[in-house]
């Protein structure tokens, strides 16, 4: 422990009552310096120091370590706190005790019990939740959680409570998406088929096996390329999607007015809706990245068409069907190595 500071320089301040001297609160950064390299350092201490420091809320207790570090107490705690000279004097030095007692605050608002602070990272600290587990989180989190704005999700709690979704439908939760998505897992089917699914399809049951599933995403699908034209709202637009019946059902799914002509410029069959759900999902993701002006921004057209996106100018049909192609060469080698 740091040496009991040796008071040798009277400021006009009074101690506060809830003094605990027995602690000196150092920076992170400065906390692999070992507790006897906190000693006295013999210097004067300026007027200007004093009033400085008696202007950001501190009395200045002694000097310590080098010629560049001073220990300051906090006029409100009372706690010691190691502080750089330029800090005083170019910044709000922060009070290690305050610091604590806000995080410490903090975590009973949050139901939370501080255990210790990560060495790795000053900004993080662990906590037991209520479930019993413990949780590495931000401090800043942390005061979220208190005000409300966020839940602590423990991870383990989270993982267990998925696996019982997935179970419920018939699925065994594998692990994280492969492909990184926050929002989507990796599950086994009880017939042994992989398949990725997002999260909330699972827990809502709509989650069909591809590989033996009797449903949209097993059955056959069409990608589509139509373009919409609206000639009293002044649109003329292209969206590419897919659907089992584009034909039949794109009138109906867009929300569309008698009055819209629908032109379907290609249809390019998919064997199964999952397939074509990803093939289209990628498509339309390589659009808005590679050709971000060709896409139409949702007010344009929002009172028209129900959708959020997936729209573009009819400058883009060219690389929308090029798009198309790939796709298309893509199920042919596939079919060919089957
Ligand atoms: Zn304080
Ligand atoms: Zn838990
Ligand atoms: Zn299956």
């Amino acid at each position: 422990m740091p040496e009991l500071p040796k008071t040798r320089d009277r400021s006009p301040h009074s101690v506060p009552k809830t003094l605990n001297p027995s602690r000196l609160w150092v920076s992170h950064r400065s906390r692999h310096v070992p507790s006897c390299g906190w000693s006295d350092y013999d210097g004067p201490i300026t007027p200007d120091w004093h009033r400085m420091a008696d202007e950001k809320g501190f009395r200045i207790v002694r000097r310590i370590r080098d010629r560049f570090h001073l220990t300051l107490e906090c006029k409100a705690c009372g706690a010691h706190t190691a502080v750089k000279l330029f800090a005083l004097r170019d910044s709000r030095p922060r009070c290690g005790g305050c610091a604590a007692t806000k995080r410490q605050n903090a975590a009973d608002g949050a139901k939370l019990v501080f255990l210790r602070r990560d060495p790795q990272h000053h900004k993080y600290g662990v906590f037991r939740a209520l479930c019993g587990h413990d949780v590495r989180r931000q401090f800043g989190f942390v005061e979220k959680v208190r005000k409300g704005e966020v839940d602590v999700k423990c991870r383990v709690c989270l993982i267990e409570h998925e696996k019982a979704e997935a179970l419920a439908q018939g699925w065994e939760r594998v692990g994280p998406d492969p492909d990184g998505k926050a929002n989507y897992r990796l599950y086994r089917h009880r017939c042994g088929h992989l398949q990725r699914v997002a999260r909330v399809n699972m827990r809502n049951g709509q989650c069909d096996c591809a590989a033996c599933g009797q449903s949209w995403s097993s059955k056959p699908s069409v990608i589509y390329l139509a373009r919409i034209q609206l000639s009293s709202a002044n649109l003329d637009v292209v969206k590419l999607g897919y659907s089992a019946n584009p034909k039949r059902r794109f009138r109906h799914q867009l929300g569309l007015s008698k009055l819209a002509k629908v032109t379907f410029l290609r249809l390019l069959p998919m064997p199964t809706g999952h397939d074509a759900c990803a093939a289209e999902k990628q498509a339309n993701a390589s659009l808005v990245r590679d050709f971000p002006d060709g896409v139409v921004p949702i007010a344009t057209y929002s009172a028209h068409i129900n959708v959020v996106s997936e729209i573009y100018r009819p400058a883009l049909i060219r690389e929308i069907t090029t798009l198309m192609d790939q796709i298309k060469a893509r199920l042919v080698a596939a079919d060919t190595t089957r």
